[in-house]
């Protein structure tokens, strides 16, 4: 991992559906200075107000994806997979051009995203990183789902656990440790639901852009998408790979340990909102393990950051 921060090259293009919204969306991820971090920028409403931080404070909704919005009310949904990218490729700043309110679905992954990054290419930038390193343990708990971050040297592992009734879903365990974990089986698993949720989804006024491209199915002990899965812990590596994206909301990249059962983006976002709130749960560091000073007023902090 480099110890500075990282820009992309050359401006990239997507386009595809949203997930939820099902619009047709076209984006352009294009480098950006350091220090500048992750923003969204929608070209189709008023300049003035097109600007959304990628910031856990941003999230105005956590429910099957992640939406941030600024305090104009204009918003992104479904921002996880590419944040995610942007965490495993090591990418600290970039503006998305964006031309609607969802990230396309691609294939359910975040493959495309990482794919594109590595064959455009990354820049290392003026400046070096900064992580947030965990100095005390923070829990949040809701029923039987929990998640916590305690401290761990140089690295970020997550242990997730997910939990379904369902036969072929089924409780599964995965250790991710981002330094020496096969970060293709993260990337390139793809977003599921059950085959008998999909009505009630829709209820609520989302997965209109769902599909058998874009969403493993399953329904009882199948899979209705036809090649299967992509790996064999396609389901809990996906969950991993969506901690990875909400992880990036705050800004920086993360020495510490998460643990979950049946996590999701609301507890990840719960947790970082409870963590982050308290100074004395973390400072920041340097690759190093260097402790860096937090007066750096060229530096935005993970809490003053609001758009
Ligand atoms: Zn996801």
């Amino acid at each position: 991992m480099s110890h500075l921060q990282k820009t992309i090259k050359n401006p990239i293009y997507f386009k595809g559906v949203g997930l939820h919204t099902g619009e047709n969306v076209n984006i352009c991820l294009k480098p950006s200075e350091f220090n500048t971090g992750i923003k969204f920028k929608r070209i189709d409403v008023e300049s003035t107000k097109s600007i959304i931080e990628a910031n856990y404070k941003n999230v105005s909704s956590a429910i099957l994806c992640t939406k941030i919005q600024n305090s104009h009310g204009i918003s992104v949904t479904t921002v996880e997979h590419l944040m995610a990218a942007f965490y495993l490729e090591g990418v600290d700043n970039v503006i998305i051009e964006i031309d609607g309110s969802e990230v396309p679905i691609m294939d359910g992954s975040a493959f495309d995203f990482v794919e594109a990054i590595k064959a455009h290419g990354t820049e290392e930038q003026k400046c070096s990183k900064r992580f947030i390193k965990v100095l005390k343990k923070v829990e949040i708990k809701d029923g039987l789902k929990h998640i916590s971050i305690e401290p761990f040297a140089k690295d970020l592992k997550i242990d997730f656990e997910i939990v379904y009734k369902n036969p072929l879903i089924r409780t599964r365990k995965k250790e991710f440790i981002l330094s020496n974990s096969d970060l293709t089986s993260i990337y390139n698993s793809r977003t599921f639901c059950l085959y008998e949720d999909i009505q009630q989804i829709q209820n609520l006024g989302l997965g209109k852009g769902g599909s058998l491209e874009n969403a493993i199915v399953v329904k009882e002990n199948k899979i209705l998408n036809d090649n299967g899965l992509r790996n064999r812990d396609e389901f809990v590596s996906h969950k991993i790979l969506d901690c990875l994206g909400d992880l990036m909301l705050s800004g920086y990249r993360v020495f510490g340990h998460i643990k979950t059962s049946q996590g999701g983006h609301q507890l990840t976002n719960d947790l970082l909102k409870k963590f982050l709130s308290d100074n004395s749960n973390w400072q920041f560091t340097s690759l190093d393990e260097q402790k860096v000073e937090q007066k750096d007023s060229e530096y935005i902090s993970p809490i003053a950051v609001n758009a």
